[in-house]
């Protein structure tokens, strides 16, 4: 029965004379996620601080169309919350009988199950000119539903089992029945574009997350060790890229092979560098892709402590080779909250596949907890045709462009 779906939005309210760029972002970002989950045809319209939805023609949406809407719209960043609203006309009398005639058999078919309801309306006036204030809204639709169910019917405004939202508007007054949660943020899109480094763990793909959540567009880029790690890890990356590119407008995964890099690096240098020299290549290459496709930051879901390569000092010596902003989204979290996220976005699952990591090839037993920088440096400037071999892993670079 219902024909549109109202969106809400929070944090985009707050701007200012950019507003609209931010609004129009979204509902561009609304029409490409739809589009990816198969709701073609859609029309978004952007009203005073509100976005309608509507299939064309005005017609009435399908219970599975609806499913997927709700689906496509708990992804786009920037919706606060939405609701399937029926529409009528701003006139009080025409509003009271739409909104009892739409309650009336929904309370109905929960009375055949249950003897008594509780209810409450919540009523929002925009329109300043319509007759009622939002408290006599509410008193006027009790009285009348009560009219009809008599003691069945309980007002409840803390726990109520049944809520009818009213929303009186200059040009339209709308009615609904359930409110679905937003992801908040901020639409993909209305900040700089950024590459992130993603792995195959929990954590990185939470952090890409993160980052789309404040606005920015994602590219993706993994390292791997063909043939020291399996084609197989790849192949979970590109998955997990499938799903990071839910919430936005498809993301390139760029794909880099540091197998070359790392034999140099553990027939020249000390094994207790190992790890920190694979991560300082991964930043320069990152640098690279960067300069290359006018990126504006890198990403990495590293936090603080949670192994030896991301003790401060270590930390410090990795981000030494770029001059790129770095962004480390979980920089402050502690596994378990990165658990917790990577299973609400849908990621969990598959970091969790056993598949070794390019860090860990030849990884060495005593990793070391705070590297000196000269030292490491020392031990770079030892392997022979570093920069070339460089060069050669930026220039072999696959780019996969449909995940
Ligand atoms: P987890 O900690 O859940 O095993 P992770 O992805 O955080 O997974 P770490 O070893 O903690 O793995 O690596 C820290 C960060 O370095 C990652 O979040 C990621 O941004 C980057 N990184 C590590 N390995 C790779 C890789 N093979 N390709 C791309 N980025 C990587
Ligand atoms: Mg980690």
């Amino acid at each position: 029965m219902y024909k549109c779906i109202v969106c809400r939005y929070h944090e985009i309210a707050t701007k200012g004379h950019n507003r609209s760029m931010f609004e129009n972002k979204l509902l561009d970002n609304i029409r490409v996620l739809a589009g990816y989950a198969g709701v073609e045809g859609l029309t978004c319209q952007r009203i005073r601080g509100r976005i309608f939805l509507r299939k064309q023609k005005n017609a009435v949406f399908e219970e599975a169309e609806l499913e997927q809407l709700k689906d496509v719209l708990s992804r786009a960043f920037g919706l606060e919350s939405f609701s399937p609203v029926i529409e009528c006309v701003p006139e009080a009398e025409t509003l009271f009988e739409t909104a009892f005639e739409s309650a009336k058999g929904a309370i109905c078919k929960i009375l055949e199950k249950q003897n008594t309801i509780r209810f409450r309306t919540r009523a929002r006036r925009s329109d300043k000119n319509f007759p009622l204030i939002s408290k006599e809204i509410e008193i006027e639709m009790a009285t009348r539903l009560h009219k009809e169910f008599g003691d069945r019917i309980k007002i409840d405004l803390d726990d109520p089992e049944f809520t009818i939202g009213i929303e009186v508007r200059e040009q339209v007054a709308l009615i609904y029945y359930e409110t679905f949660r937003g992801p908040g943020g901020l639409p993909v899109g209305t900040n700089s574009n950024v590459l992130a480094l993603l792995s195959g763990g929990i954590d990185s793909p939470v952090a890409c997350h993160m980052t789309m959540k404040r606005g920015c567009h994602v590219d993706f880029l993994t390292f791997h060790s063909f043939p020291y790690t399996p084609m197989e890890s790849l192949e979970k990356v590109k998955r997990l890229t499938s799903v990071l590119n839910r919430y936005q407008k498809k993301g390139r995964l760029f794909a880099c092979n540091i197998s070359e890099l790392q034999k140099l690096i553990r027939d020249n240098c000390n094994p207790k560098y190992r790890t920190l020299l694979y991560r300082r290549i991964m930043m320069r290459i990152a640098t690279m892709l960067c300069h290359f496709h006018k990126l504006g930051a890198i990403v990495t879901g590293e936090s603080i402590g949670q192994v030896a390569s991301q003790t401060i000092v270590n930390l410090s010596v990795i981000n030494d080779v770029t001059n790129m902003l770095m962004i480390r989204p979980l920089a402050g979290m502690d596994k378990l909250e990165s658990i917790e996220r990577a299973q609400k976005i849908g990621t969990f699952d598959i970091s969790i596949e056993d598949q070794p990591d390019s860090c860990t090839v030849f990884l060495p037993s005593s990793p070391a907890v705070a590297a000196k920088f000269y030292l490491v440096e020392e031990d770079e400037k030892r392997i022979p045709g570093f920069e070339e071999a460089l060069e050669r892993a930026f220039r072999s670079i696959e780019r996969f462009d449909n995940l």
